[in-house]
């Protein structure tokens, strides 16, 4: 009888995954049980070794669209794939939240809060729309419903990826050449890659100063991807107008970073998208079928590319 390991506070999984697998046996940690009973593992930031203690652990599910909370484990064991979560709820939660962010800016919402603190009857109009450009980088599962659904409410849409892409309705650009022709074009541009080597740092000096004056800088990808000092530096001279700030590299943000208290920055607790057991369970299992079943494995994570 196949065996999980769930390391998660979410709860609904132990009934969700049975489910679409009636024997599968789910065990919640830290009730291990015996080591050697567990073939699979479904976990969010597993502690360093546990992964490791698995002797007969077979395939390790990512509970996040990333992999680098499962990177960070210094002794994990080598050669056993890893998958990465695809959840169509989640990709919906995440496009939510960038056209939140967006519309916030777009629509002068920090001036108008301000104005209603002091009683004030401002009337601000945003800038025209199809003529206000938005950059998403990473033009995966989640990038594509991002830029899909901004373009569907009418702003022209730029998307950058690491290999060529056509999406529809959208200006597809990849590589560095790319990202230098699409940045001055974008008053605001939006973060969703993979934390990796190669994307680790990217939202630095010289790409905010790559971006328009007044640009607005929207993260929900991981906190790695700015330098923080970097972007403060450019919000305080006023070449960055705001940023809406989801991840972070220390999480929770400590009480006395400047981000917390800094006039144009908004902070959310890493809740841009989550993975919800009723949309996403299928998919878990039906990777484990294919695993049970000696077929090749969905979505897997690639070392060599990162991702
Ligand atoms: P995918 O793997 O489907 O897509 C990743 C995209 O990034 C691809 O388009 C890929 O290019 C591109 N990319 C990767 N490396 C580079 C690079 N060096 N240069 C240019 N483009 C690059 O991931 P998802 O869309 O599922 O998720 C993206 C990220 O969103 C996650 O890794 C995670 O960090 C973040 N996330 C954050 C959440 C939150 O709550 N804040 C929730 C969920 C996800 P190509 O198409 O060529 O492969």
């Amino acid at each position: 009888m196949p065996t999980l390991l769930l390391k998660s506070q979410t709860t609904a999984w132990i009934e969700e995954l049975p489910r679409h697998l009636p024997d599968l046996k789910v065990r919640h940690y830290p009730d291990i049980g015996d080591p050697a009973g567990i073939d699979y593992a479904l976990v969010w930031l597993p502690p360093p070794g546990l992964l490791k203690s698995l002797p007969n652990l077979k395939v390790i599910f990512s509970l996040g669209a990333g992999v680098d909370h499962i990177l960070a484990d210094p002794e994990l064991p080598a050669g056993i794939p890893i998958v990465r979560i695809s959840d169509p709820h989640q990709c919906h939660l995440m496009s939510e939240y960038a056209l939140l962010a967006v519309l916030y800016f777009h629509r002068a919402m920090p001036a108008i809060l301000a104005d209603q603190l002091q009683a004030k009857w401002t009337r601000r109009w945003p800038l025209y729309t199809p003529e206000t450009a938005v950059g998403v980088l990473g033009l995966g599962e989640i990038g594509q419903d991002i830029a899909r659904k901004l373009c569907a409410i009418g702003f022209p849409v730029h998307g950058w990826s690491r290999s060529p892409k056509r999406v529809d309705g959208i200006t597809c650009h990849h590589g560095q050449a790319g990202l230098r022709a699409m940045l001055p074009l974008c008053r605001y541009i939006i973060c969703v890659l993979p934390l990796t080597e190669a994307t680790q740092g990217i939202i630095d000096a010289a790409f905010l100063q790559a971006l328009p004056p007044g640009a607005f800088v929207i993260n929900m990808g991981r906190g790695g991807h700015v330098v923080d000092k970097d972007l403060l530096a450019a919000l305080d001279i006023g070449h960055i107008a705001g940023a809406f700030l989801d991840v972070f590299d220390v999480e929770p943000l400590p009480p006395a970073h400047p981000y917390w208290q800094h006039p144009k920055v908004v902070v959310t607790p890493h809740c841009a998208g989550d993975v919800v057991p009723r949309t996403a369970a299928s998919a878990i299992v039906a990777n484990i079928r294919r695993h049970l079943g000696g077929d090749k494995l969905h979505n897997v994570y690639q070392p060599d590319r990162g991702y």
